[in-house]
Parts: structure tokens; C-alpha cells; sequence
């Protein structure tokens, strides 16, 4: 016989989930294999269906009784079946002799096995052992358990180890940490993959050194290991080690996530998740190194996991709506204009502001659809307002980065405007400067045909921090919108003088000016001396709904 070594792999214990109803015999099976096994059990279809959606991350093998009370065994495949993340848990099906129906139709359910009661327990050992092995080894095809590189876990037997730890250890406290190596593209364009490969190394060895409480150490990407360490309330920040810097600036930081007293009832995918999201916290900030999970985060995660459920719906119900607020005109002290503004109140979720859910809009792209609609509803009010003989004041829609994606945005927007009726002039569109693009060429193409078309570019927040400058050289841009901080900054300081040199610089390129966020007289009163044309904010006006909007133009328009 070949003398194979027995890796932890094969020492493990595995979970395995009994559902039956028959006591007597979900006693019998709990005795049979309660020395190799954990044991989960459940009485019948539904409370088996409980425990996967419990257990799902550490069971390895479903044994499934046909005929039970409240769901039998076919119902529970099928539902199993419906639920993607149960894919990779295998079934053996424990049947009366003679059924070869009830087995066919396990078979085209997904079930993977059989036994027949009365149990051989030989055969059931063997028949578990076999279908859990086959499993894993189809599931593990190809991947080691050591990364080669570092000497620690790869991230699927991490994982594996991470749930088997805290399975059984139930009563102990641990806490994971996850390290990042920040710019580590830049650093492997530097330096090639040598040293770099020597770098981790290093990194690798240091942190497993100074972290006492040890448990397991995995390698999960490239450059971020993740480290399970016994709850003792380290100071974080006094462990964990940064690279001899050879007194070189901190080019290359080891940033740090940790996430303590781990939840054990997660899969292990989601306590690292959990310990990597503050990462972001400390990214590219000097003297941070290291942010801790808390609350406050997890609500943030639950949030945005609600707000992506939930915005298909939501547009489809009408549930976002417009604000309008005003533009004031300096120059003829009236309305000169309005911006329109989504606001989302969900039926169960409540009010959520735009500044949560935009940003995640823009990353998964979401954000063009709801663009459209906002534009759309802004264009049939315009129609509205005109038949009522209302004023014709400009309205801007915001246009994300994002949007520029869209075949022939300028055609769209034109032939939305066309077919409402809308002069060109009558739609501004607002630039959000905040967003990296991958394209700028198709920006600057879509906005010089935007404007040939008669429509307004202004370029929003101006002077947050963006790099501005550069789009005023390469865009078409024939508003400035100069952002809320440069008004606050310039009431804080007393010192008008970057506020002064924007609208200078304006001038010169001859934009208008829209100073955004302007909430006291004095702010006016500073903001018509220095020439600017437009301003927004509280002071006029705050973001209102339609009729109310309506109802101010009455007054102010
Ligand atoms: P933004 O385009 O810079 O919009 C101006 C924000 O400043 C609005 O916040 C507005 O309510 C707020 N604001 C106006 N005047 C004052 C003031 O005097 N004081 C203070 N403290 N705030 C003032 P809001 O509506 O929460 O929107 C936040 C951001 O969300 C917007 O910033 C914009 O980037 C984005 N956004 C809003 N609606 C849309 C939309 O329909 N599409 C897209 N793509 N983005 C949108
Ligand atoms: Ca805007
Ligand atoms: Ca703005």
C-alpha cells in the first residue's frame, strides 16, 4: 500500500448535517459518526434548510432523509438547489429499499449518493468519506495549501482552517488581522518581481514574529495576508511592524486592518471582508497605519448592501424624486436658474442621502440609469411649467463621469430634450468633477458636441480638490461652479482671496461663475463684490420638491 501522508487536510473534521425526522434514527446515525464528525441535525426539510443557511460555510455533507414531515427530502433539493450558494455542499440520500422512483428523482434533484436503511455502517462511512473526498478534490483542484512564496496558507485552505477554528473553539475570543501593502503595483513596476517576491517575504515573516497569540497565517491576494491571533487586546499599533525604511521615505507602507473579536458564526470569506473594509480608512494617509472594524462600518456595509438591493425597485416604483433649488442671479435679483437633485425616501429603508448612495452608483454603474430617468422627469417638468406660463428658467442636470460611457450621449440628450420640447439653452449640463476617467478624449468629444448644440457646460466643484485646472484647458465648459468649501474657507479665514482669484480666472476664460453653499447675508454681500454672476445655497434656498419650486418662482422668479 502506498504510505500516504496524512496532511491536516485529512485530519480535519469535518461537518456533516443529519435530516431526518425518525428519532430513533437520527440517534443511531449521531452515534455512528460522532467520533469522526461534527454533527448537525434537523427533524425535518425546513429546519435542515434552517441550519444550511446557518452552517452553509462549514458543512461538508448533507445526509437526507425522503419522507418527513412539514418538507420532505425532494423539497429540501429543490431548494437547495435554488440557492447558489449551496452548490458545493453534496447529499447523500438515505432511502428505503426498492424506492427506484424516490431515487431517480433525488438523482435529477442533485442528490449525489445513496444509502438504504437499515444502515451498513461500513458502507455509509465509505459512501461519506468518498462523496465529501470527490467534492473537495474537485473543489480544491490544482490549489495547494501553501503558498509557495511566503510559506503560509493559500486563501482556500485558510479559509477552511479559519472556519474549522472557530467551529471548535466556540468559547475563545480571536481577532484577524489583514495586511496590505500599499502602492504594491507601483512598487513591482519598480523594483521587478524579485525583489519584490523578497519584500512580502519579509513582510510575511515580520508580522507572524511580533504578533503573539498566533493561530494561522494565509496568504488571500497578492499582497494581502490575513493573520487569526488570540483575542488579547494588543495595542495594534505598537505591534505591527512597518518595513526598515533604510531611511527612504515611506514609499512602501504596510497598511493594516483588524477586525477583533471575530464573529464566529460568519463564513470566513466574510470575517476577512470585514477586516480588509477599513483598509480604505488609512489608504494613502501618512502616519495611519492600522484602522480597526467597528459598528459604525458594519452599518455602513448593511446599508450599501440595502441601497443595491433595492434601487432596481426603487426606480421602477418612482421612488426617487426631484428637488429643484435655486439659482440666484446676482445681476437681476431674481431666480436665474435651478439644479435639480435626486432625493430617495425607500418605504422601509427611509430617507437616504444622495451623498451614500450616488458614490455606489457610480462604481457599479447604476448611476446612468437613474441619470436618465432625473433627466427625463426634469424635462417633462420644464414642459410642465412652460404650459403653465411659468418663467423659463435653466435647470442642470448633473452628469457623472460615469454617463459618458453611454453610446452617443450627446445624440441621447438631444433627443430627449427634442422630444419634450425643450430649448438647448434651458438644460445645463453639470460636469461632476470628482471621478477619475479612463476616457477623457470621449468627454471632451461629447461636451464640444453638447455644446454646438446649444447646451451649457458648467463644471461642478470647482476647487474641491480635483485637478480642475486641467479641465479647464482640455473642456468645453461654459459655467463655473465653484464648490461650497472655497465659500466656508474663505468665511473662516476672513481671506477672500482664492475666491477672488477663481472668479478672475473665470472671467478670463470667459465662464460664469455659481458660487455654491451660501448661507448668510455677509457671504452675499462679499461674494457681489467680487463679480460673481450666480449664487446657490440655503441662504436663497434649500433643495425643494416640484410644487414647492413652482411656488417659489411664483415669488421669485
Ligand atoms: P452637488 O452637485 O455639488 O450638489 C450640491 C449639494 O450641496 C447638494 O447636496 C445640496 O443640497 C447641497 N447644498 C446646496 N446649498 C447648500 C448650502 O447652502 N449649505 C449646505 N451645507 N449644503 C448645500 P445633495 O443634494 O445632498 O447632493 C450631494 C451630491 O450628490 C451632489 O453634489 C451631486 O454630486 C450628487 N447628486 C445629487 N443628485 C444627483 C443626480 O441626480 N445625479 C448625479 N449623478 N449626482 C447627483
Ligand atoms: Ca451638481
Ligand atoms: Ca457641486
Amino acid at each position: 500500500m502506498a504510505d500516504l501522508k496524512e496532511t491536516a487536510m485529512d485530519q480535519r473534521k469535518r461537518t456533516v448535517l443529519i435530516v431526518e425526522d425518525n428519532d430513533m434514527n437520527r440517534e443511531i446515525l449521531y452515534e455512528i459518526l460522532a467520533d469522526d464528525y461534527h454533527v448537525l441535525q434537523a427533524e425535518n426539510g425546513l429546519e435542515g434548510l434552517k441550519q444550511l443557511e446557518e452552517h452553509y460555510g462549514e458543512i461538508s455533507l448533507v445526509l437526507l432523509d425522503v419522507y418527513m414531515p412539514e418538507l420532505d427530502g425532494f423539497g429540501f433539493l429543490e431548494r437547495k438547489q435554488g440557492d447558489s450558494r449551496y452548490d458545493t455542499i453534496p447529499v447523500i440520500m438515505m432511502t428505503a429499499s426498492n424506492e427506484i422512483d424516490d431515487e431517480i428523482r433525488c438523482l435529477e434533484l442533485g442528490a449525489n449518493d445513496f444509502v438504504t436503511k437499515p444502515y451498513n455502517v461500513r458502507v455509509l462511512k465509505n459512501r461519506m468519506r468518498s462523496v465529501i473526498r470527490l467534492r473537495e478534490n474537485s473543489a480544491m483542484l490544482g490549489k495547494l495549501e501553501l503558498d509557495s512564496l511566503t510559506g503560509l496558507y493559500s486563501k482556500e485552505f485558510f479559509y477552511i482552517y479559519l472556519r474549522d477554528r472557530l467551529r471548535d473553539e466556540p468559547e475563545k475570543s480571536y481577532d484577524l488581522v489583514c495586511s496590505d501593502v500599499e502602492n504594491f503595483r507601483a512598487l513591482n513596476d519598480r523594483w521587478g518581481q524579485a525583489k519584490c517576491d523578497r519584500f512580502l517575504q519579509e513582510v510575511a515573516e515580520r508580522v507572524q514574529k511580533k504578533l503573539d497569540g498566533l493561530v494561522l497565517a494565509g496568504r488571500i491576494s497578492a499582497d494581502v495576508f490575513a493573520f487569526l491571533v488570540e483575542h488579547r487586546g494588543l495595542d495594534w499599533n505598537a505591534v505591527l511592524p512597518q518595513p526598515e525604511r533604510e531611511g527612504q521615505p515611506a514609499l512602501y507602507t504596510v497598511k493594516y486592518g483588524v477586525y477583533e473579536d471575530v464573529d464566529h458564526s460568519l463564513p470566513a470569506s466574510a470575517i476577512c471582508d470585514r477586516a480588509t473594509l477599513p483598509l480604505g480608512q488609512v489608504k494613502r494617509k501618512f502616519h495611519k497605519d492600522v484602522a480597526l472594524y467597528d459598528e459604525e462600518m458594519r452599518k455602513m456595509q448593511l446599508l450599501e448592501h440595502d441601497i443595491i438591493d433595492n434601487m432596481e425597485s426603487s426606480l421602477k416604483n418612482r421612488e426617487f424624486q426631484i428637488y429643484y433649488q435655486p439659482k440666484h442671479d446676482l445681476r437681476t435679483d431674481r431666480t436665474g436658474g435651478a439644479e435639480a437633485l435626486v432625493r430617495w425616501t425607500h418605504p422601509q429603508l427611509g430617507f437616504i442621502r444622495p451623498d451614500l448612495f450616488i458614490p455606489l452608483f457610480e462604481r457599479n454603474g447604476f448611476v446612468t440609469q437613474l441619470d436618465f430617468y432625473i433627466w427625463e422627469e426634469v424635462c417633462q417638468e420644464l414642459k410642465r411649467l412652460r404650459e403653465l406660463g411659468m418663467p423659463q428658467i435653466p435647470v442642470s442636470i448633473n452628469v457623472s463621469r460615469m454617463d459618458f460611457e453611454v453610446p452617443d450621449l450627446a445624440g441621447q440628450i438631444r433627443g430627449l430634450a427634442d422630444r419634450y420640447g425643450i430649448p438647448h439653452g434651458l438644460l445645463h449640463i453639470e460636469l461632476t468633477e470628482s471621478m477619475y476617467s479612463d476616457n477623457p478624449e470621449q468627454i471632451a468629444m461629447t461636451l464640444e458636441a453638447l455644446h454646438e448644440d446649444g447646451f451649457i457646460i458648467e463644471l461642478d466643484d470647482f476647487g474641491a480638490g480635483y485637478s480642475s485646472l486641467t479641465s479647464l484647458n482640455t473642456l468645453r465648459l461654459d459655467v463655473m461652479k465653484l464648490d461650497m468649501s472655497m465659500i466656508r474657507h474663505a468665511t473662516a479665514t476672513k481671506d477672500y482671496s482664492i475666491l477672488r482669484f477663481a472668479a478672475l480666472l473665470a472671467d478670463g476664460m470667459r465662464m460664469k461663475t455659481v458660487v455654491e453653499g451660501v448661507e448668510t447675508e455677509e457671504q452675499v454681500a462679499a461674494l457681489k463684490v467680487l463679480g460673481c454672476d450666480y449664487i446657490q445655497g440655503y441662504y436663497y434656498s434649500r433643495p425643494i420638491p416640484a410644487r414647492d419650486f413652482e411656488e417659489y418662482l411664483v415669488q421669485h422668479g
